[in-house]
């Protein structure tokens, strides 16, 4: 195999790039800046080496302790859950948000064998008894298993005695009403808002 056949070998085996768009990035890399390939090299070899999740809250940093948690304008008794250290992203993106947040590094799956052992519940747990947090903000995605999760955190959470509340799930911006799906429709419905 020459270095470019094992390039695009392995960049196929990455999410979302088939063989046709692995090749395409190879012959691209052919062809770039040769400082460009190094320093792309050398930090996918650093984001595997060097990024960790948080002691915390499991948000992927280069230190023991995130930027988010390490801030002290961050309010740390409210905590945003989600399911992936990239929704950090998503959220902190909207710039809404001043509060902290708990990865959850998963989400219960039974059918993949995943239970409340296999994701990080049981920190999140402790931060809620440790932490004087006052409300948990459950940010899990919209799918049976994220509603799953969210139902059970907000039982134990409740059972501490800290309020529990969910994202509210709506239509989305710029698409019409018929396009929707009757679940979506459904809970738009139920977490309608008055206006006047
Ligand atoms: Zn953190």
């Amino acid at each position: 195999m020459t270095s470019l056949e094992r390039v695009v070998a392995s960049l196929a085996k990455l999410p979302g790039l088939g063989r046709k768009s692995a090749s395409r990035v190879a012959y691209h890399l052919l062809r770039a800046d040769p400082a460009f390939v190094r320093t792309l090299a050398a930090d996918i070899v650093a984001v595997r080496e060097k990024m960790r999740p948080c002691r915390q809250c499991g948000m992927y940093a280069e230190t023991d302790t995130c930027g988010i948690c390490a801030d002290p304008s961050r309010d740390p008794s409210v905590v945003c859950v989600v399911e992936q250290s990239w929704d950090v992203e998503t959220i902190e993106a909207t710039r809404e948000f001043r509060g902290r947040y708990h990865v959850l590094m998963g989400v219960l799956s039974p059918i993949d064998g995943i239970g409340p052992n296999d994701i990080r519940l049981g920190s999140l747990l402790e931060r809620v008894r440790a932490d004087g947090i006052k409300e948990v903000i459950l940010a899990t995605n919209p799918t049976v298993e994220g509603e799953a999760t969210a139902a059970l955190i907000s039982a134990q959470v409740r059972e501490l005695g800290v309020t529990a509340t969910q994202l509210a799930h709506g239509l989305p911006m710029g698409s019409d009403l018929e396009y929707s799906d009757r679940l979506t429709v459904s809970r738009a419905l139920r977490a309608r808002v008055r206006l006047n």
